[in-house]
């Protein structure tokens, strides 16, 4: 695939309404956006036939917060979308991985009893952790896509974007209004149930069909 440059990472919360109540929170009626900046990106290199192991964050020794995983479908835009409609985004991606929304959680809820921003929390260098990009030639219209995050060799969150409250093509539909997209921009499409914390020396494998990327935590 061609790697565009990202100038930002745009990120839905609360997507699927499993993981919306496992942390308590409600179904939004409208996506609910957040932004990562291009700096927290962080690639594992894998191709599709051979699984790299590597080491995608070093915890700081000093960390005083948990590092806790998000697994999500993520797609990268080939066109500008500025006020998009939905035909307009149809042609729109230009590139199709799994990724992990890194949140540190015990500071975002901190963060979110003050009524603060989130970014201290989710936007620290190597918390968007994007697995090499592949064609999304085989995706179709992307609402019936299943990805998956294993951890130390069990399955920990099962993806299946028939189950996302926002579809992707309304998602860029929405972000287009909401900050307008550039090309090489990517979004996270929201994370299912089963969030949890990482441990030094867990195994990492996130899944997309024939493809799979592997991580290891330091
Ligand atoms: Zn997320």
């Amino acid at each position: 695939m061609n790697n565009l440059s990202i100038g930002k990472v745009v990120c839905v919360g609360r997507n699927y309404a499993a993981h919306a109540a496992e942390l308590g929170n409600e179904v939004p009626t409208q996506p609910l956006l957040f932004i990562k900046p291009a700096s927290s990106v962080h690639y594992i290199e894998a191709n599709n036939t051979t699984s790299i192991a590597a080491s995608f964050y070093d915890i700081p020794r000093d960390i005083k917060y948990d590092v806790h995983y998000e697994a999500e479908l993520c797609v990268q835009l080939g066109k500008e979308l500025i006020n998009a409609s939905i035909d307009e985004v149809k042609d729109a991606i230009n590139a199709v991985t799994v990724g992990l929304d890194l949140t540190l959680r015990d500071l975002q809820t901190k963060l979110k009893d003050k009524a603060q921003p989130w970014e201290r929390a989710k936007c620290f260098v190597g918390s968007c952790v994007l697995g090499e990009w592949v064609s999304p030639d085989s995706f179709g219209d992307f609402t019936d896509v299943q990805y998956q995050l294993y951890i130390n060799d069990t399955l920990t969150q099962d993806g299946d974007t028939a189950l996302m409250l926002f579809p992707v093509y309304q998602l860029l539909v929405d972000i287009s209004h909401a900050f307008g997209l550039q090309v090489g921009d990517v979004v996270m499409t929201g994370t299912p149930a089963g969030v949890g914390k990482l441990m030094a020396g867990d195994k990492l494998k996130l899944v997309l069909g024939e493809h799979t990327w592997q991580a290891s935590v330091v």
